[in-house]
């Protein structure tokens, strides 16, 4: 059997779920609303399994969804893009992921990725042929360094794996480390591929910046979106890849064996969402950085270190100043079978030279779910 699957363990998101299931425990690990998600959004795709057209659609995605997101990204983030070459609808993030790098890494490309990682990355780029060249990205900042960078590319690097907003960190990339990233990707003629899943979730007024919009990266940018995360839908599975022609004739080609197509009146639904006004996106936005603060007022009342959170779904807490004595990852086991909250430890989205002390928690729940493991919580610190 192939040694990348073989030996690999069970995802952490589906290993704390499964422990949650178990023991009834709130599930604050993996990153899901606990809400019903936008009805006008879900009446629209309940209309197309009804009255639209189910069979396949077009390989590349519905036009009308490639219009949509052409014309979302201009909107929001003054990107130009052609929605017949350069648009591409998959099934999930997750599968653009595997059609960027199994159709574009060739065996022995170096690929730099930030540590902490989103846990799909490393799997498939090894499948792929590549070889991941870690950066350790510290808390609590989590920024990029030049001297970082310095030691990551060389002139076997032909990738950097990018996720901006940062999950788990809750980091929302300034302008300044993209240039950085940029100015490195251009002196080593590196390709960039985007994970900007989060790219809606963003607090305190805080823009995302799309690293496709800085000078030179247009042509070296492959940029990845999900509508799961838009739209607080994450079982719907339908992701978007946007890139220069070139590469996404190539991407289209892993793409067209991996998946080939996605439910088509699931892509009626998107298209409709992404051209909702701006409104509904402030609003949602605003509800989740109210339940981000209510979990952040309430884990520090505990007494928890909570580290600061400026977009996704998640919060971190740094448990090393608490002098627990035990590893994220046995914190995480502890709480869920005797506290009954279920988290994420940091440590799981690291290849090597873990930081271990370092714990997530997803707030995008109703206030009573929040409160609940709130009490919860606040029995773990009292031993
Ligand atoms: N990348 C990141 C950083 C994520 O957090 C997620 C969410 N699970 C994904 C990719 C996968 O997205 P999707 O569910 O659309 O496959
Ligand atoms: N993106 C979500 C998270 O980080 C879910 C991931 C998953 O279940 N694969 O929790």
């Amino acid at each position: 059997m192939n040694r990348t699957f073989a030996d690999l363990p069970v995802t952490i998101f589906e290993v704390m779920s499964q422990l949650a299931r178990d023991h009834d425990a709130i599930n604050l690990g993996q990153g899901f609303p606990d809400g019903p998600g936008p009805e006008d959004i879900r009446r629209k795709a309940a209309d197309a399994v009804l009255n639209g057209y189910n069979q396949y659609p077009s390989m590349m995605g519905l036009p009308e969804l490639r219009q949509a997101i052409a014309a979302h990204y201009a909107h929001w983030h003054g990107v130009e893009l052609d929605p017949a070459s350069e648009v591409m609808v998959t099934s999930g993030a997750t599968e653009a992921l595997a059609a960027a790098f199994l159709g574009l890494i060739e065996a022995g490309d170096e690929v730099v990725v930030f540590q902490p990682f989103y846990d799909a990355y490393v799997p498939l780029i090894e499948r792929a042929g590549g070889v991941p060249r870690f950066v350790r990205l510290e808390p609590p900042h989590w920024r990029l360094t030049d001297e970082a960078l310095r030691q990551a590319f060389t002139p076997k690097t032909r990738f950097v794996i990018f996720n901006n907003p940062l999950n788990p960190a809750a980091v929302v990339y300034p302008r300044e480390d993209l240039e950085l990233l940029a100015r490195y990707c251009q002196e080593f003629d590196a390709v960039a591929i985007c994970d900007e899943v989060w790219e809606h979730i963003v607090f305190d007024g805080r823009c995302h910046i799309p690293l496709i919009s800085l000078p030179g990266m247009r042509e070296r940018t492959v940029k990845i979106g999900s509508a799961g995360k838009i739209f607080a839908l994450t079982g719907w599975k339908v992701g978007f890849v946007c890139a220069a022609p070139p590469l996404l004739r190539v991407l289209a080609k892993a793409h067209q064996f991996l998946a080939f197509t996605t439910a088509p009146n699931l892509q009626v639904a998107v298209a409709y969402g992404l051209g909702r006004p701006d409104a509904v996106f402030d609003e949602m936005r605003r509800d989740l950085q109210r339940s981000r603060d209510r979990l952040t007022e309430g884990l520090k009342r505990i007494g928890f270190p909570v580290l600061p959170s400026q977009g996704t779904y998640f919060l971190t807490v740094d448990l090393a100043p608490l002098g627990l004595n035990e590893t994220d990852e046995a914190f995480c086991k502890r709480v869920a079978i005797e506290h009954k909250v279920a988290s994420i430890p940091v440590s799981s989205f690291y290849k090597d030279d873990a930081v271990n002390s370092v714990v997530r928690f997803c707030f995008s729940k109703t206030d009573a779910t929040l409160d609940t493991a709130l009490e919860r919580l606040s029995h773990v610190l009292r031993r």
